[in-house]
């Protein structure tokens, strides 16, 4: 079925705030939005949804769509792949407990990055990667600010490159649950399986069709064909995979910060016609068109 794009819409599917990685607050975030022209929003904070609530009394404002959304931490083939669960049901009491074993997991790393970084001898550095994160569990980025504070490296790059980053003390894995697992949560809860940002796992196309494959025989139903910093090439190679495995085509900028030129909100390569868009499957969107 070829449903072709409504160029009056702009939709963003994939982006994050201060409740988890974000540099930008929920308002500041769909204000942000707002000003890029988009019509339909999706805050996908990492295993989160505390967000939502601001970022959808701050779209009211801007008369934009907020879509409920989550971006979820998963393990395939020991891989660590990302899921984004959109238009589900907040109030779903598994979905909730879902999140904050999500949570706990997340605090574990937590201990453990720290842990590992007790050599480099900076004082209470959990609590001071926690009160970075602003009270809430601190990711790497947090700890690389307390380390440039501490005077033990010169930026965030030098944290990551000797300290953070892959293969360094301070990169723990954590222990995400199975893709499946995950898919099913989101199911579970009404929403929409999105297999988030495919290129970004350096799989090879062979790889990368065997976990879609996987994703999709574990109900997962879309796949982010076009996202921020891709090439026309990985678009058509998306494209041609979304296809292929007869999934639902999904966009978003996964946006994190101002200031880096090749992602912003809302400004992401058109998707080819001929795939069926993700948001004419949400439940109950206002401005969308369900598919006659
Ligand atoms: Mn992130
Ligand atoms: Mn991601
Ligand atoms: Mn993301």
């Amino acid at each position: 079925m070829t449903i072709p794009q409504d160029p009056v819409l702009c939709i963003d599917l994939h982006c994050h705030s201060t409740a988890s990685d974000g540099a930008l607050t929920p308002t500041e975030l769909v204000n942000r939005a707002a000003g890029q022209k988009v019509t339909h929003l999706a805050l996908t904070d990492h295993d989160t949804v505390g967000g939502l609530a601001e970022a959808q009394s701050a779209a009211a404002e801007n008369s934009m769509v907020l879509i409920p959304g989550v971006e979820l931490s998963c393990l395939w083939r020991s891989h660590t792949i990302h899921i984004v669960g959109l238009d589900f049901d907040l109030d779903d009491a598994g979905f909730r407990e879902a999140l904050d074993r999500q949570k706990s997991n997340r605090w574990a790393r937590a201990g453990m990055i720290a842990e590992r970084l007790a050599r480099l001898a900076i004082p209470d550095l959990l609590e001071r990667a926690t009160a970075e994160a602003g009270g809430d569990v601190p990711g790497r980025p947090h700890f690389a600010r307390v380390m440039v504070e501490a005077g033990v490296v010169k930026n965030a790059a030098q944290a990551f490159k000797r300290y953070l980053g892959a293969g360094k003390a301070g990169d723990v894995k954590a222990y995400w649950p199975e893709l499946q697992e995950v898919v099913q949560w989101v199911n579970s809860a009404g929403g929409i399986a999105v297999l988030a940002h495919p290129r970004k796992y350096k799989l090879t196309a062979t790889k990368l069709r065997e976990l879609t494959a996987d994703f999709r025989r574990a109900e997962g139903r879309a796949i982010e064909v076009s996202t921020s910093g891709q090439s026309s090439g990985d678009l058509g190679f998306l494209t041609e995979l979304c296809m292929r495995e007869k999934l639902l085509a999904s966009q978003g900028s996964d946006f994190h910060f101002p200031g880096a030129p090749w992602c912003e909100l809302g400004r992401i390569m058109k998707m080819p016609d001929g795939l069926e868009p993700v948001w004419h499957h949400f439940r109950q969107v206002p401005g969308i068109d369900a598919p006659g």
